[in-house]
This record gives C-alpha cells, structure tokens and sequence, in this order.
C-alpha cells in the first residue's frame, strides 16, 4: 500500500512527490521527514471547496495548527485560503510570525494563562474559543485594555462519544474540555458572557474526538449544538451566529482504515444543518471545520537508515532504525500502526514480518510490531508512512538526539522546511 503522491521508478525506489526517497536521503541524511507539498494542498481544497459547493462558501476551514506546525506549513494552509487554530501562544507566535492575518487565526486552550489571553487579544485574533468561565473575566479585561472587542466561542461537550463503535450520547461530562450541556453550565457561560461589554458572543464549538471514520458523530453533533442554540435564543432572545464543529475526520495509516473523504462530511453535515435550523427558525449560522490530521496526515513520511537486525527465533525479528520515539512517540503513546516498506526495494513483495525498533533507551521505543515488510537488510532505507501528523509537532531530544530536518517535495523538487537540529542546538539553552 502506497499514499497518494507515491509512487516506484525504474530503480525499484520510493518515489514521494515525484522525488526519489534514497536520493533524498543521499542528500538530506535520515531520519528525515518529507512532506508532499501537492497533497497538503489538495487536502485544504477539498474541505474550503466543499464548504463553498455545499454551504454557499459561509464558513472557514481553520487547518489545527497542533498537527504540524511550522512557518512554512502555515504559509501553505494560508495561502489556500485556510485559518489556522493555535492552543498555545507558541503556535500563535509561529501562525502570527507566518504572516497569517488574525482574523482568520482561532485560539484554543482549556487553561489559558493571563498571557496567553492578552497576547491573542492584542494581536487581535478572530476568535478565542472560551473554555471555562475564568476566562471570560480576562478575556473581557485584556480587550478593554487593548481598546478592542474581542469575539468568543463557547467550546461545548456535547455528549457525544465518537470512540466507541457505536458512538454513545453519554459518559463525555468527565473532560477537561468545555462546558457540559446537561448540568446547565454552557447555558450559564453564555449568559454571563452577553453581559460583558468587550466580548462579542459569536456562537458555539465542539470537538468530539480524532481518527474518526463516520460522518454520523459530526452530523449529531451539529444537531445537538444547533437545538442549543435554538435553545439559547428562546431564552434569552439572543441568537448565535457562528458554528464551529472542530476535526477528528480519520486517515489512513494501514490497510485497515477506510476514511471517507473529507468533503463528504461537509456535504452531510450542512444538509443537517440546514434543516436543523429551518425546523429551529434560525439564521444559517456562519461554519467552521479545524481539520489537523487529515490535512497534513498521509502529505508525510519518514525515511530512516535501517541499522541493528536482531533474530529472536521463534519470538520475532528486531529492526532498528536510526531515529525512534524522538521523531514518533506515537507508538509508545498509544501503540499506534503504521505501514512501512523498504524505500530502496518499494516494488518488490511484502515478505518479512518485523517489529521495527527505534534507537533510544527504553524498551517500548518502536514504531510498529508485527509490520509486513520487504526483505530487509542493513543499510536498507525504511520508508515509514503517514507521519505528516502529530510527529515533528511531538518530537522530543530524548537521549540527546537531534530532530530531524523536515523537507518538502512537490513535482519532483525538494526543499528543506526545517532545518536538522546540531549538537550545538542540543546545548543552545545550557548554562
Ligand atoms: C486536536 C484538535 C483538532 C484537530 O484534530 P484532528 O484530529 O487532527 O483533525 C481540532 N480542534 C481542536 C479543538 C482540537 O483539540
């Protein structure tokens, strides 16, 4: 199984973005993480595209800057049109520093601290999704401060458990996210926020989870907020205007996953939306997506140097590689699956099972158990797929190891986004 923008040339290699995976690591060294520029940016035009085709273009896809987030990656979301969502003021910094406008950067956090408020507010970010009810005192004191009004969403927990295989309404009060529906406390927020006279209350938000498969939890979700909205306005006479449904939509790791494409939700969503509000009398409310994974997810892969192989008969055979949980701590986090093949036989049939082993001192540093594979040898370069999400973004110096550089590769050119970390970076911050 190969992603998009892969492929094998004439010399049995791995070819990413039309570029030959052992000729950029002859180039660049390993471990190395190469992004498929095309396939970012198809990705972005699926979700804005199907929001303008499905929603009369009233709505705006924020790329989850948590996923992989650097200067480059956020002039490519940018220039497709897309916002981006920070969490913390280093993502803002990087979005802001990118030269992102920010009306069209959202701010995330379920514990914001003093400055995290007042540096979003004074750069004058669209949007801060408010998270608990302590924010809103300073959200509304910072904006004052800064002679500006600053608007606000309300991140709600549905109730809605996307995890399950049948996705469940109950059990999702115990998050640390948000305000619950049920005990009344998201009703309150928001009555306590149309009093304040520097918040503009422009409507709710929700995330339900990540690597979800179906579109059923999203257009319940969307059902559920709108009929709380509905709510909101009987009540108090005020009407939201601004929906933003959060991401989680799923991609392909292995054989096993089955995503449907991105645009289907959006499609299936505003249908709900739609008739959800015309049974409610409602306003369409402005829609927002914050897809982070499915954007850049399947765009990366990581190439390492094959190293150490170890034969434990009839227990398993150990591959090590020259990088580990530093450049993916997503095995060791969650045991997540990966596909991986020999970069330098791509062609050839799958014959080995392997367990392919990282390089730092812990036991559990892998990337994959039980991974079908070429024949491997030593030298070999391995291709590691779907690495686009949640690995630079989680990167770690654990052992002292330097992160990879990261490069982009786009109709067989490559160029490096991110620099290889030195020894002397590694030191940098010492005394
Ligand atoms: C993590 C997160 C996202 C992105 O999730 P993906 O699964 O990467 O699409 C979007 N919104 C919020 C609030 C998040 O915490």
């Amino acid at each position: 199984m190969l992603m998009e923008g892969q492929g094998v040339n004439a010399l049995n290699h791995l070819t990413i973005g039309g570029c030959d995976s052992v000729e950029l690591c002859e180039k660049y060294g390993t471990p190395l993480y190469v992004m498929d520029e095309n396939l970012v940016r198809e990705h972005c035009r699926l979700y804005k595209n199907s929001i303008d085709e499905c929603y009369d273009g009233n709505g705006l896809v924020f790329y989850a800057s948590k996923a992989l987030c650097n200067l480059e990656m956020i002039r490519i979301v940018d220039s497709e049109g897309l916002g981006a969502d920070s969490v913390s003021a280093g993502e803002l910094y990087t979005v802001l520093k990118a030269g992102m406008s920010s009306e069209k950067i959202c701010v995330h956090g379920n514990n914001k601290t003093d400055e995290e408020i007042e540096f979003a507010v004074k750069n004058k970010v669209g949007r801060i999704v408010v998270d608990n009810i302590t924010e809103l005192e300073k959200i509304d004191r910072a904006a004052k401060a800064n002679n500006t009004k600053q608007k606000v969403l309300f991140r709600i927990k549905p109730g809605i458990d996307a995890h399950t295989h049948e996705f469940v309404m109950t059990g999702q009060i115990d998050c640390k996210f948000g305000f619950a529906l049920e005990t009344g406390e998201a009703r309150e927020a928001i009555c306590e926020a149309l009093k304040y006279e520097n918040i503009i209350v422009g409507g709710v938000h929700c995330h339900i989870g990540s690597q979800i498969f179906e579109s059923e939890p999203f257009k319940e979700a969307a059902r559920v907020l709108v009929r709380f909205m509905a709510d909101i306005k009987a009540e108090t006479g005020f009407e939201m205007c601004e929906l933003n449904l959060g991401g989680g939509f799923g991609v392909t790791y292995t054989e096993k996953d089955d995503p449907i494409k991105f645009n289907k939700y959006i499609e299936e969503v505003s249908v709900v939306i739609k008739e959800e509000c015309k049974k409610h009398s409602l306003s369409l409310p402005f829609i927002m997506m914050e897809p982070g994974r499915s954007i850049v997810g399947t765009a990366g892969t990581t190439l390492y140097k094959a190293g150490a192989i170890k034969d434990i008969p009839n227990v398993r055979r150990y591959v090590s590689v020259d990088g580990g949980m530093g450049d993916n701590p997503r095995y060791i986090l969650y045991q997540s699956e990966y596909t991986a093949l020999v970069a330098n036989k791509a062609g050839d049939e799958k014959t080995e099972v392997v367990t392919l082993a990282g390089k730092c001192c812990e036991s559990g540093d892998l990337l994959g158990e039980n991974m079908p594979i070429q024949k491997v040898e030593s030298g070999d370069i391995i291709a590691v797929l779907t690495t686009g999400a949640y690995n630079f973004s989680m990167a770690s110096n654990y052992n002292r190891i330097p992160r990879p550089a990261m490069v982009m590769v786009k109709d067989g050119e490559s160029r490096v986004i991110v620099k290889r970390e030195t020894f002397e970076d590694l030191i940098k911050n010492d005394i």
